[in-house]
């Protein structure tokens, strides 16, 4: 049976960023991917947005790896010469009522260190955005926009720079770790077994479910778990903006906003759908609550503009009318197997704190 330091599952962006970090410590690491390529899950069904870290609860892993990957990221873009673009956006109120929200995100965002907000007047960010409707703002200048393909080759670039291998086509399908240290079995094409001192559980989606054939990890230790498609619909032509867009948010989610992406391409989304299994076709009856969303900050949308995109799905760890849970990142403090992490509901701002995320990973995977 073959024998390696690391074994990291899902080479999804945090997948990467974390066998990137183990490996640039000199760990020796093999990333087993259940697809034939990279990031063909959550990590390419996003925004692709870098946000600032505005919305999360003081303290929260969303907040800290927020913020901290934040930095960690546009300075790694520019090193590696990733495509991005530290374009800033508008959060807006559309009506006086919503103005209490604004300034409370405003308040939450400065409590998590973004401290150049800039707090503006409807006809101030009118002046910058003319198709703009809204009554107040909040100016966010460090929030940008990542090619997040180019981001996921460059730290699979890196990875294998420094030692690490990844093997495609190779779902894990189950984890002993009764022993000391861990065997990985793999099906697929080619079957394999793997003796490994260190596991990262970073499936994604399927975190939870892999996590329940982990044997002798205590299933108390697994959270809940819900999906939430995220839908997507684009404009043909260009849209007369230069900044993000977003509304406030809804209870489920960040409101359907406007993101470009580096090409200047609009797309509007991701609204919030409950969905009880992987799908990612979107309906595309949806685009009538998506003009009325988006002509609450946009009046000029024209009549047929959108069409159905795409869609991304959430790893959520709270339901339907629960407070948003935070991320979950356990290693052996939590669930008492040594060596193991497991990274569960990692949606958004996972793109952003990925980097981040992989320092703590590394923090908690320790195997001397
Ligand atoms: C609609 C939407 C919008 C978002 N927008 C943003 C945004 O603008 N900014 C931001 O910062 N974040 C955003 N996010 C969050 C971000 O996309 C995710 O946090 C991030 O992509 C998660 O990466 P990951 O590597 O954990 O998961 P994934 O990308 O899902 O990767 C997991 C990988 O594991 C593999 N896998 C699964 N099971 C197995 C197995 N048994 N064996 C081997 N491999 C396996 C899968 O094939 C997959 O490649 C958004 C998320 C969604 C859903």
């Amino acid at each position: 049976m073959d024998q390696i330091e690391c074994v990291v599952i899902g080479a999804g962006v945090v997948g990467l960023a974390v066998a990137r970090a183990l490996a640039a410590r000199g760990r020796e690491v093999i990333v087993l991917e259940a697809a034939d390529a990279i990031g063909t899950s959550t990590s390419s069904r996003n925004s692709e947005v870098i946000h600032a870290g505005l919305y999360y609860p003081r303290g929260s892993l969303k907040a800290t790896l927020c913020v901290r990957g934040r930095e960690m990221l546009y300075e790694y873009c520019a090193s590696r010469h990733v495509a991005h673009a530290r374009c800033g956006k508008l959060l807006v109120a559309t009506a006086g009522n919503q103005i209490p929200q604004l300034e409370a995100i405003l308040a939450r965002g400065k409590d998590n260190g973004v401290f150049d907000l800039v707090r503006i007047s409807g006809s101030e960010a009118i002046a910058l955005e003319p198709a703009l409707e809204c009554v107040a703002a909040v100016y966010s200048p460090q929030t940008g926009i990542v090619d997040s393909h180019q981001l996921m080759l460059a730290l699979l670039g890196d990875a294998e720079r420094d030692g690490a291998v990844i093997a495609f086509k190779s779902p894990v399908e189950s984890i002993d770790a009764l022993g000391s240290g861990f065997t990985v079995k793999t099906a697929g094409d080619a079957p394999v077994g793997i003796r490994a001192a260190c596991v990262v559980n970073s499936a994604g989606l399927y975190a939870t479910k892999l996590a329940r054939r982990i044997r002798g990890l205590d299933a108390r230790h697994i959270p809940p778990f819900y999906l939430a498609r995220g839908n997507y619909f684009s404009v043909s032509g260009r849209v007369p903006f230069t900044r993000l867009i977003y509304p406030m948010p809804n209870e489920a989610g960040l409101g359907v906003h406007l993101t470009l992406d580096l090409g200047g391409q609009a797309r509007f989304g991701p609204d919030v759908e409950w969905i009880d299994a992987i799908d990612y076709d979107v309906d595309p009856r949806r685009a009538d609550s998506f003009y009325a969303q988006i002509r609450s900050y946009w009046p000029a949308l024209p009549d047929g503009a959108l069409q159905p995109a795409y869609a991304g799905i959430r790893p959520k760890l709270s339901g339907p009318g629960e407070p948003a849970a935070d991320f979950m990142i356990q290693g052996a403090a939590s669930h008492g197997v040594r060596g193991l992490v497991n990274l569960f509901g990692i949606e958004s701002p996972g793109l952003t704190a990925s980097l981040a995320i992989a320092q703590r990973v590394c923090e908690m995977a320790s195997i001397d």
